[in-house]
């Protein structure tokens, strides 16, 4: 069975690792370069979804995906000589509030979780956070801490996905995928501008531009490009040891020593460009949470484009359309989390061979 992927990013290259691990003949197209949008650029913050918050099967991916995240750093790790490290590393969150109402919310969210020891989920109060580190401002009463949250390098986990992938096998055309063809109610193939490549399965992963793709094939599919935006900062001081959450913003110091701070959630449609003003506004809430950060300096802004859908949940599918079509995208805010869980259940869509994680709640009908 020939398999053509469109889209270099996590999706595509989970797909195409969890494929190729299994023999399978995989061909994956991607139109600039691997990770070269979202996937390269996301914070890489895996955070167990908090109980209670979300869909009971988006949460059973989430907490799927991120047991495949651990299985990963060990399966990816190579010697260093072969660029497989994925800096994966344990590195606790705190959500932060300021509010007395959201405190109590987030009160009654730890006591839901009962003393489960499974998640480390602990209630730190403003005494107990300044022991985390006393740069916390004064302003924030409390924090819900998770002991259990990660942090990944996303672009050298979509590269060491692919690697792995291109060892047992698979090959990468560098050119963007024109149109899917369908003959008799199924698909035969991937054109780009070098002509047809065949193929009995074809598996769309092009994130927000899933839409532009699979609408060549009449599927009407509601994912959207919401751009976020991030500053790299040379903070003072010693490194952040846990990541901070706040409202829709997070701060973390990353491998590379600096201080990420973010984001932004901006409907531009595909305008990808860094600007002023989110800049002023990711500071502006740093700030107010880091005080201390007034005196870091900018190093990089970057913005890209998560995969959005109306329900903030992936679409994995191959009811959809055609036969040998298969769908996988809509990560939102939390693709690179999602990304092995997605990458693995699109695998077993495409063999017909039973998903390990239950999606079935991730159809594109369920937005008819
Ligand atoms: C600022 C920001 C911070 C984030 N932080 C986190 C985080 O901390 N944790 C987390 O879990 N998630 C995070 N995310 C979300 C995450 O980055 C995305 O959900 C995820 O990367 C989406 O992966 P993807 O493979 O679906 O899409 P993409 O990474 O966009 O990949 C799609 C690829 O398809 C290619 N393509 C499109 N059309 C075609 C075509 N016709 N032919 C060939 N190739 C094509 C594109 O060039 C692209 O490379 C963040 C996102 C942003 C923007």
């Amino acid at each position: 069975m020939k398999i053509s992927i469109i889209g270099g990013g996590i999706a595509g290259c989970s797909t195409a690792y969890y494929l190729t691990k299994d023999g399978h003949d995989v061909t994956l197209f991607e139109r600039d370069s691997l990770a070269s949008h979202a996937s390269g650029f996301a914070q890489g913050g895996i955070k167990p979804v908090i109980r209670g918050t979300r869909e009971i099967e988006y949460q059973n991916l989430s907490d799927y995906s991120i047991g495949l995240h651990r299985d990963l750093a060990k399966q990816l790790t190579g010697d260093g000589l072969n660029g497989k490290y994925t800096n994966f590393r344990l590195k606790p969150s705190v959500m932060l509030v300021k509010e007395e109402s959201e405190a109590a919310e987030m009160i009654r969210v730890y006591e839901s979780y009962g003393g489960d020891t499974e998640f480390d989920v602990r209630w730190l109060d403003c005494g107990e956070l300044s022991h985390i580190d006393a740069r916390i401002s004064n302003d924030v009463i409390g924090g819900l801490y998770f002991g259990t949250s990660y942090e990944v390098d996303p672009y050298k986990l979509t590269l060491s996905l692919w690697q792995a992938a291109e060892e047992n096998g698979a090959k990468m055309v560098n050119r963007g995928v024109t149109e899917i063809t369908v003959s008799g109610g199924r698909v035969t193939g991937v054109v780009t501008d070098d002509g047809l490549t065949e193929a009995d399965v074809v598996v769309s992963a092009a994130g927000p531009w899933s839409a532009e793709i699979l609408a060549g094939v009449g599927i009407e599919i509601p994912v959207y490009p919401l751009k976020g935006q991030i500053l790299r900062l040379d903070a003072p001081g010693p490194p952040m040891k846990m990541s901070l959450w706040w409202d829709t913003d997070y701060a973390t110091t990353k491998d590379d020593g600096l201080m990420w701070v973010g984001t932004t959630e901006e409907e531009t449609h595909f305008d990808d460009r860094t600007n002023d003003e989110a800049r002023d506004l990711i500071i502006g809430s740093a700030v107010a949470m880091l005080p201390y950060l007034v005196d870091a300096e900018l190093v990089q802004q970057t913005a890209c484009l998560r995969p959005m859908t109306p329900d903030k949940m992936p679409i994995i599918d191959a009811e959809a359309g055609p036969e040998g079509l298969v769908i996988s995208t809509g990560g939102g805010r939390q693709g690179i989390a999602l990304g092995p869980g997605m990458g693995i259940a699109t695998a077993a869509l495409v063999t017909g061979a039973e998903s390990p994680v239950d999606v079935s709640g991730f159809t594109l009908g369920r937005f008819a």
